[in-house]
């Protein structure tokens, strides 16, 4: 069984836990969800989940021995309606919508969720706008449509790669726009070599129909109407696929031209006939620089690539530390030790606890008394001297702009996260407003998560994002880029265009509720990659000296 299936069985938990209104187990299983999705060795036992729930350790174990199901999901399956679980699934379609659907309609079904499109139109407990969005769904769900994120696109793609190597490829990667980074991808594409490859695929990849088999080529449709699509190569030529299958088209395009005119020809499936032992190898027969897959969108990377002008772009192994964990003191499942211990795994050298402030009561947020214990505890660890931990704190804006802490709180703190979880009705003025006072608040150092959007399921805050970044320019307030999976916020574009506005300072942050969350550090890194970011506008790649001095410049 691979991770990726596990984490599917636990979403579905997930989502039929949320048609029974059982919220705080939904976000449980949730949580353990990214954490498997994001591991990276394939899940054989429990050994490496001990951090998560044991109610979860035991449903994972029941799946590995069964290789799919588990009691808990059989007994939720048999009490919520078939055709419920299904509307819960659209695209587009959150739990509740489907669960009010239910409830007020009587909808159990495709078909009569087809049939009752004009009730909802003249009911109005759905809002305006719902009875748009269920036509948009069905015609997605009529397509056979599926969309995945960054996250899942990875996680996904990771399952099959190791599964593929277990079965005897010699030589799997992930290509496509899940290796650029792209945000949201429909389908996940392969290049691969090693014999007997297309019985290998279809032998070890469980899918529902092949779309398409050629004798070097094969896509299949999995259960869940995604696109797996598979490049053969010969292991010669696997570095040349693999430019070539990575795209962007455009970049390819170029690149095509560029080979062409070197006297070089162009296989049947578009990659170039050269020979090399890595892709670093590749560019340089063309006499170009490395051009790192993220930035391969056919802009201006070949020719800055053509004078050896490509940036050294911030890499995984810059990174010293994690500026964004919830530990059980607010809404996180580990303790401030357990985090410790996985920090020091991962040889950071400094990390921050940044725990929910009092207002956030939802996710347990912390009273000032509260805050100072921890605070005591943090100081204890400290001196013993392993790592680094910051005390932190993860502020609400509050509804005026101004913080749930006093400022004698907020200076004791080595750092200020602020961050806004309600508001999303509030008009662009009243939140430019809000979000302009906290960081102007002279303890604020990073802005968590500045749009609040979660991918396909809420748009952000009505907010001027170009004022934002010239606030937190002019405050020095780093912005984040947020990697809990259905966040990743900020996206690239929208850290290209704070960049271009002038914005110096980004921190990347897992929002990590548990610390196998702490694994979402490289999707951060992905994402400032794609815009074009280099270690000197990452506060995660300064040593401890010198991010304390970022964050102390303000308030000494
Ligand atoms: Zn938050
Ligand atoms: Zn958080």
């Amino acid at each position: 069984m691979t991770n990726w299936e596990i984490y599917l069985n636990l979403m579905d938990v997930r989502t039929m836990l949320l048609l029974k209104k059982e919220r705080s187990l939904a976000s449980l299983y949730e949580k353990s969800a990214y954490s498997v999705a994001a591991m990276d060795e394939t899940v054989k036992d429990k050994e490496r989940l001990t951090f998560l729930p044991e109610q979860v350790i035991f449903d994972i174990e029941e799946m590995l021995v069964s290789g799919n199901s588990f009691s808990f999901k059989k007994k939720l399956e048999e009490e919520i309606p078939k055709g419920l679980r299904m509307i819960a699934t659209l695209p587009g379609i959150k739990p509740d919508s489907a669960l009010k659907l239910y409830n007020l309609l009587g909808v159990d079904s495709i078909s009569d969720l087809r049939r009752n499109l004009n009730a909802i139109r003249y009911r109005n407990d759905f809002g305006i706008r719902f009875e748009e969005q269920v036509r948009r769904s069905l015609l997605l769900y009529e397509k056979d449509y599926k969309e995945l994120t960054l996250f899942e696109g990875f996680s996904y793609g990771n399952s099959v790669k190791r599964l593929l190597l277990e079965n005897g490829l010699k030589q799997v990667e992930i290509a496509g726009s899940v290796r650029r980074g792209k945000e949201t991808v429909k389908n996940i594409n392969f290049v691969v070599s090693g014999e007997r490859a297309l019985e290998i695929i279809k032998r070890s990849v469980s899918y529902k129909r092949i779309e398409k088999e050629k004798q070097n080529f094969i896509a299949l449709k999995d259960s869940r109407n995604i696109r797996l699509m598979f490049l053969i190569v010969p292991e010669k030529y696997f570095y040349s696929a693999l430019v070539y299958y990575t795209g962007s088209r455009l970049h390819v395009s170029k690149l095509r031209e560029i080979a062409k005119a070197k006297g070089f020809s162009i296989s049947k499936n578009g990659y170039v006939l050269v020979e090399s032992k890595s892709e670093e190898e590749f560019y340089s027969l063309l006499g170009l620089q490395y051009i790192p897959p993220e930035v391969r969108e056919g802009e201006e990377e070949i020719e800055l690539a053509e004078r050896n002008a490509i940036p050294e772009l911030v890499e995984q192994s810059d990174i010293k530390g994690d500026l964004h964990i919830h530990s059980n003191f607010s809404d996180g499942t580990n303790s401030i030790f357990e985090i410790v211990e996985e920090s020091i795994f991962r040889n950071y050298e400094y990390v921050a606890i940044t725990d929910h402030s009092g207002s956030l009561k939802i996710a347990n947020g912390l009273s000032e008394e509260r805050l100072l214990k921890e605070m005591e505890i943090i100081d204890r660890i400290n001196k013993e001297g392993e790592i680094n931990l910051l005390k932190g704190s993860e502020v609400e804006i509050l509804k005026d702009g101004s913080l749930d802490f006093t400022s004698d709180v907020l200076e004791r703190l080595d750092v200020v996260l602020v961050a806004m979880h309600t508001g999303f009705e509030e008009s662009a003025a009243s939140n430019n407003v809000r979000v302009e006072r906290a960081l102007s608040n002279k303890n604020t150092n990073i802005l968590a998560h500045p749009t609040g959007r979660l991918i396909s399921m809420r748009s952000g805050f009505s907010l001027d994002m170009n004022r934002v970044f010239s606030i937190a320019k002019k405050n020095k307030v780093a912005l984040e880029v947020n990697v809990f999976p259905k966040r990743m916020d900020l996206s690239a574009s929208l850290v290209k265009q704070a960049r271009r506005a002038g914005v110096e300072f980004f921190s990347i942050g897992t929002d990590s509720h548990n610390v196998g969350h702490m694994n979402f550090m490289q999707y951060g890194v992905k994402i400032l990659r794609r815009a074009w970011l280099t270690p000197e506008n990452v506060i995660n790649t300064f040593d401890f000296k010198e991010l304390k001095g970022f964050l102390c410049t303000k308030t000494h």
